[in-house]
């Protein structure tokens, strides 16, 4: 598997059942993703359920080693994984993009393997004895969104096979491909039954997988409708959940920045894999003193930055995914150019192109409130609203009901941290936005979702405390 063609030869297939899978740059067919029914799925519980045990039976240490191997397999097909990745999603192959993103999944796992495990003695004194320890829930299942697919299956898969749990996951329909060669890699070192890849339809196999009583913990990332429908399935088996849903993450620039210096972390805040990215920077409110600096400057540094095929090593900005998200970009940035607002970037997407492609689009003069502003574009089209008074900001980065990022860019770290401490976000970055880090809890706040990845809490999360008293 450590070349494109036998990584790929290993997860297409000729089923007449199978999707066809385009390269979202050229509409280039690349392969057939299988679309699997619910006696798969059946089959594919049945054996994590099985496996489940004997995986948990083992020492910690020996599930370490199995992750570093994880790991090291990872890394020796980095390069088709990468390129398969690139094909499906779209993404350019170089910056924070395919070869990046298949390092982060190499780099998790490694990080879920070395954390050290929660738990322990919680009280030892003349009133008694009391240890918390953290046991394996049983069969997790994991549900992936395609836009960064193997990335995010990994933060699903790697902290549940630490903690001794089985995995059955469920890719999204249109990176199918990626996530099962993904699961192929994994699966040359770990045992039989462990991690079982379960290529279906959204609202059929991954619906089921989420009301079956033979998963304990549902990890979900995707939109915040569906989070709400496995909200509901959970209720019957009380299944534990975590739930990374969408985002519309807020930026406030302060009036004491220097404009030139944050344009290019503002440009990849808002612009990392094409927009398309949960916690990215989707609106932007800027202080009216620095305000048209920043856009200038904002809008200088994104002309430098390359977008097209994925495969060509030049380009950092790829295709939307699927046309789906394209139509909603579109729309969006349509629906802001009627209702007045300035396009001072692209907003000009040429229909005669092959591909996905909608251009780096800055929007300004935006009413807050437009559809641009308040809904999640999940593309390459930043609004940037003005404003003068920063409690009038902080409320109109706090009026959505989603919270899961937020940024403050400003000279003055106290008083960035001041601002920070009133944003109704997961995490809130100073002076960057959207950097993730495996030892650092992840996750949002209101209908963003709830529980939190990463790092010892993560750990926690794919886990049953369970008391041991005297
Ligand atoms: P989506 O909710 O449409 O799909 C996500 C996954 O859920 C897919 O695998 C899909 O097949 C599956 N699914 C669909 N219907 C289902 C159902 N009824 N029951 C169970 N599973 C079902 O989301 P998407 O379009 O793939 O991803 C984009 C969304 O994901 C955006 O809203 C984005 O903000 C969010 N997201 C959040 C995070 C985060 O960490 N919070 C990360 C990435 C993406």
């Amino acid at each position: 598997m450590n070349t494109y063609d036998s990584l790929l030869a290993a997860v297409t297939t000729d089923d007449p059942e199978a999707r066809e899978v385009h390269d979202p740059a050229t509409g280039e067919l690349i392969g057939r993703a299988p679309v699997k029914g619910l006696e798969f799925l059946d089959a594919a519980l049945d054996s994590a359920t099985a496996a489940q045990p004997r995986w948990a039976g083992l020492e910690d240490e020996e599930r370490t080693i199995y992750l570093h191997r994880a790991a090291d397999a990872i890394e020796a097909a980095a390069e088709p994984l990468a390129q398969l990745l690139s094909r499906e999603q779209g993404k350019p192959l170089n910056g924070p993009n395919a070869r990046f993103e298949v390092g982060a999944c190499s780099a998790w796992t490694r990080a879920a393997a070395d954390t050290e495990l929660p738990g322990g003695v919680i009280l030892d004194d003349e009133s008694g004895r009391a240890e918390m320890h953290y046991r394996p829930l049983g069969v997790v299942g994991a549900i992936s969104p395609w836009n960064w697919p193997m990335m995010i299956s990994i933060w699903q898969i790697a902290p549940s096979l630490r903690m001794g749990n089985t995995v059955v996951i469920k890719p999204a329909e249109t990176t199918t491909l990626s996530v099962m060669a993904l699961v192929a890699v994994l699966n040359q070192v770990l045992p039989e039954g462990v991690l079982t890849v379960v290529p279906g339809k959204g609202s059929v196999v991954g619906a089921a997988l989420t009301q079956s009583d033979k998963i304990s913990k549902v990890m979900f990332t995707g939109s915040t409708p569906v989070g709400k429908q496995i909200i509901a399935a959970s209720a019957d088996n009380v299944t534990r959940l975590t739930l990374e849903l969408g985002g519309n993450d807020a930026g406030i620039v302060l009036p004491d920045v220097d404009p030139v210096a944050i344009a290019e972390g503002l440009f990849w805040g808002a612009f990392i894999n094409t927009g398309q990215t949960c916690a990215a920077l989707k609106r932007l409110y800027v202080h009216d003193s620095v305000h048209d600096q920043v856009v200038e400057a904002l809008t200088e540094f994104a002309k430098t930055v390359p977008m097209g095929v994925g495969l060509d090593e030049n380009n950092l900005l790829g295709p939307l995914q699927n046309q789906a998200q394209y139509e909603i970009v579109d729309r969006l940035v349509d629906s802001a150019r009627t209702g007045g607002a300035s396009v001072v970037l692209g907003g000009d997407p040429d229909p005669d192109a092959p591909g996905y492609f909608y251009p780096t689009t800055v929007v300004t003069d935006i009413d807050p409130h437009a559809a641009l502003v308040v809904e999640e574009q999940f593309g390459p089209a930043l609004p940037i609203v003005r404003y003068s008074d920063i409690d009038e900001a902080i409320r109109l980065a706090n009026e959505l009901e989603v919270g899961l990022g937020a940024s403050v860019w400003s000279n003055d770290r106290d008083e960035a941290k001041r601002v920070a401490a009133r944003l109704e976000a997961g995490t809130v970055w100073i002076n960057s936005h959207g950097g993730l880090h495996p030892m650092v809890p992840f996750g949002g706040m209101k209908q963003s979702g709830y529980g939190r990845e990463f790092g010892v809490e993560g750990l926690k999360a794919v886990s049953e405390p369970q008391v041991i008293s005297g």
